[in-house]
């Protein structure tokens, strides 16, 4: 399937790229006519997305976070984020809600189950030692079928 229209953002990780990054998602798709909660839902995912390179994947190092957003006929869209970082030894046991790796207590294990409640789909590649690449999508309703 073509793209309609598609977008690449390589930025390094640092947290305050975070922001950023989510923000010029929402702004890609803001031509999509999508609602607030749409907007919300992609900001919230692309957001969990990009903090696991930084913290998981990078952790203390500076590496560079890839990001491909693309837009297809009928409303859907998909977003591509990819680190060269520490990749994931057990993918599976990784997306269950409350396993997390980190040790200070800080995080709840819940990224990827928010990135699955706010998308349709979420597809996660992984080999330890190279990186980890997050594909999510969703359809964005028309207004009509919004109401
Ligand atoms: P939270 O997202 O709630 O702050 P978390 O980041 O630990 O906590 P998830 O986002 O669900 O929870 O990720 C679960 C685990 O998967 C992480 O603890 C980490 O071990 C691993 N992981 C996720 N993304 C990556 C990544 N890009 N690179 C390496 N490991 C990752
Ligand atoms: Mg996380």
């Amino acid at each position: 399937m073509k793209a309609i229209n598609e977008v690449k953002i390589t930025l390094p990780s640092y947290s305050a790229n975070e922001g950023f990054a989510r923000v010029a998602a929402a702004g890609f798709f803001a031509q999509m006519d999508p609602t607030v909660e749409e907007i919300a839902d992609i900001k919230t995912a692309v957001s969990e997305a990009v903090t696991n390179c930084i913290v998981h994947g990078y952790q203390d190092r500076i590496g560079m976070i890839h990001i491909h957003a693309q837009m297809f006929e009928g409303g859907l869209i998909k977003i591509k984020i990819k680190d060269k970082g520490c990749g994931i030894p057990d993918i599976k046991l990784a997306m269950e809600p409350m396993y997390t790796t980190c040790q200070t207590g800080e995080r709840a294990g819940l990224g990827f189950a928010v990135m699955e409640s706010f998308m349709d789909k979420v597809r996660v590649y992984s080999a330890v030692g190279r990186g980890t690449t997050v594909v999510l999508t969703k359809r964005i309703l028309s207004r009509a079928e919004n109401g």
